[in-house]
């Protein structure tokens, strides 16, 4: 596990013209066309720097589950690897990702309960142990976000745009509440809310149209932001009017989101305008 994930140190233009100091809103447009009339926000990896301690904590989990495993069969230990969690885990619900990266390794175990305990050596028992692992990091390091997202969130609520967050985290509303961001979301699509309704997750596109009607509005009509391939698979397939696809790690993955459906991919949001057509 590496450092605490810090608050974006580098100062956007735009946000630097917000100042305090300044005393009012700059017109620096959003770049969003007219006909986006709300916000569809994945959380991890786009609003929050949580995306890392999911990474490492799916690895720390799986990699103790697989080698318990491997010394009880006598056979070799395979780690679990940053390509799995790109194919297999990365913004799908807990269940979904800890039932398709075991198939990838021809594991099966049964399904159990959603509250079993992390003990259990069950889907929900595995995706469980994870969450405590997850929550033990962010009670002890707290939560950082990323400015440029921040920045444009609440800018679009500031220019009437209706903003809802769509992640397949169960913390959803606890970050949102730690990080400040609860009073400019308007509605909330998260793994408890996923689970409640029966919505299937990213990369099916349900949890995002669910959010769009939450939000009172056509699919056609919302903006998606999304950095995981998945994520963007789900805008796409959803048919909304904008996908962005958010690129925070480099090294080819904007490529990729690119491959999976993204309208435009950009590392910093505020920049989104001089990315789009004008
Ligand atoms: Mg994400």
């Amino acid at each position: 596990m590496g450092e605490a994930p810090a608050e974006d140190s580098t100062s956007p233009r735009a946000a630097r013209l917000t100042s305090a100091v300044l005393g009012y809103r700059p017109i620096v447009p959003t770049g969003l066309p007219p006909t986006i009339r709300g916000c569809l926000f994945d959380m991890d990896g786009v609003l929050t720097r949580t995306a890392v301690v999911h990474a490492h904590a799916w690895k720390r989990m799986f990699d103790d589950f697989l080698s318990s495993r491997a010394q009880r069969s006598g056979t070799p230990f395979q780690p679990f690897e940053d390509a799995d969690y790109q194919q297999y885990v990365d913004g799908r619900i807990r269940a979904d990702g800890t039932r398709a990266f075991l198939a990838s390794r021809g594991i099966t175990i049964p399904e159990g309960e959603p509250d079993d305990p992390p003990s259990a050596e069950t889907v929900h028992g595995l995706g469980n142990r994870k969450n405590a692992m997850v929550l033990e990091y962010i009670a002890a390091h707290g939560v950082g976000t990323y400015t440029d997202a921040v920045w444009l969130l609440r800018e679009a609520h500031a220019d009437g745009l209706r903003c809802a967050v769509v992640s397949a985290s169960a913390n959803t509303a606890q970050v949102l509440e730690v990080t400040g961001l609860a009073d400019v979301i308007d509605a909330r699509i998260d793994g408890v809310v996923a689970q409640q309704q029966a919505l299937r997750g990213k990369p099916a596109p349900d949890t995002f149209c669910a959010g769009a009607a939450a939000l009172g509005i056509e699919p056609s009509n919302a903006a998606v932001f999304e950095d995981a391939v998945s994520g963007v698979a789900a805008g796409h397939a959803g048919g909304f009017g904008l996908v962005v696809g958010v690129d925070r790690v480099g090294g080819g993955h904007g490529d990729e989101l690119r491959r999976a459906g993204a309208d435009v991919v950009v590392s910093d949001l505020c920049r989104l305008s001089e990315a789009l057509p004008p």
